[in-house]
């Protein structure tokens, strides 16, 4: 890859004095974000800075064993801090996100902030915010672009096991366990770099993807079976989940993670929705195959945004009227659908 060397050498005296740095994830934490931004913290740590790593909320509980997440600061539980710690860095990194919305509770707090901003990300289209962006949507993930600046900035001999459990959780939690997203080369090139460092990879797998609750695996029953529509003559399927559904399976932040991606697997389907319910919105997950973009679809219709093949957005009308309108959304989107549903499956056979 062609990292700019003048990025490159910014980042280098970025931290090369120590200085107070606050690196950020973004609202609705998942392994990217976090892998990222962990990864990151101990790597500054290590050089001497007082680092700090802010999230807007919990993550979810099967990333919480990761190597420093108990030093986690969530804004949620104590904006206080939070606030403090953005008056007071030198500078801000900003990783897995390419817009302040994006951390929800703090935006203005962080567009006021006189900091040194520096994106680092995989998103499309960022937002001209930034002193310095590393934006490269190539990538797997954040977690493998941090890799990649950090080994041309001339640390790859400081990428410590820790640094690799993180990274690795990045890589393979934004592939689907290596499934897309990661037909470079480079995606694997990194990973056995990480693999090197002595990682155990079967472990990090069981504690990322075998530690559903009961009520979690009830809840995915649930969708599979009672809340999944498919139209077939549309390549699209989508699921609901209404607040009542949540309590009755005792739901807890992170159980919807990877629900979509089922309706994403069904023959002949290559857009796939999640709906649910929260207390002021319906939120959304889009994920689609081949080149319907449902990043355009989020930022149009829903508020939202991502890749090209995984977004996130939300509704505010009621879930039925989400509904209707997502369905009625699909007419517009009829031909291109089609298309790309004849395209992706000439290839794909
Ligand atoms: P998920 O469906 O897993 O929440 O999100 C899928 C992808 O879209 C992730 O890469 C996530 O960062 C991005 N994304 C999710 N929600 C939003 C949103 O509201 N705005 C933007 N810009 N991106 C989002
Ligand atoms: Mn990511």
């Amino acid at each position: 890859m062609n990292l700019l060397s003048h990025s490159i050498n910014y980042f280098q005296k970025l931290v090369s004095e120590p200085a107070n740095i606050l690196v950020v994830s973004h609202y609705n934490p998942d392994g990217d974000t976090i892998g990222a931004s962990l990864a990151l913290y101990h790597f500054l740590k290590k050089k001497g800075h007082r680092a700090h790593v802010l999230v807007p909320n919990d993550p979810p509980g099967f990333l919480k064993w990761m190597p420093g997440s108990e030093e986690l600061i969530i804004y949620q539980a104590d904006n206080e801090y939070g606030n403090q710690l953005i008056q007071s860095a030198d500078s801000i990194f900003y990783m897995d996100f390419n817009s302040s919305s994006r951390v929800k509770f703090f935006s203005e707090q962080l567009i006021a902030s006189h900091a040194t901003k520096v994106l680092i990300d995989h998103h499309l289209q960022p937002e001209n915010e930034f002193d310095m962006a590393f934006s490269v949507t190539a990538v797997s993930s954040t977690s493998e672009l941090l890799f990649m600046i950090l080994e041309e900035a001339g640390y790859g001999n400081d990428v410590s096991k820790e640094m690799s459990e993180c990274l690795f959780i990045g890589i393979m939690t934004d592939t689907g366990s290596f499934s897309y997203a990661c037909n470079r080369p480079e995606t694997f090139q990194v990973t056995a770099k990480l693999i090197a460092t002595g990682i155990d990879i079967e472990k990090l797998h069981r504690l990322v993807y075998d530690t559903y609750s009961e009520s979690r695996m009830r809840l995915l029953g649930h969708c599979l079976s009672d809340r999944l529509k498919v139209l077939p003559e549309l390549g699209t399927a989508y699921i609901w989940l209404t607040r009542d559904d949540l309590e009755r399976f005792e739901y807890q932040s992170g159980d919807t993670e990877g629900v979509v991606n089922y309706a994403l697997s069904i023959e002949k389907i290559s857009l796939a929705a999640l709906f649910t319910e929260r207390d002021d919105r319906i939120r959304l997950s889009l994920r689609s195959k081949g080149n319907f973009s449902v990043n355009e679809m989020a930022r149009k219709h829903f508020n939202g945004g991502g890749h090209r093949n995984a977004a996130g957005g939300d509704s505010f009308e009621s879930m039925e009227q989400t509904l209707a309108t997502f369905e009625s959304l699909l007419q517009e989107y009829k031909q291109e659908l089609e298309h790309n549903l004849l395209n992706y499956h000439s290839k794909a056979l």
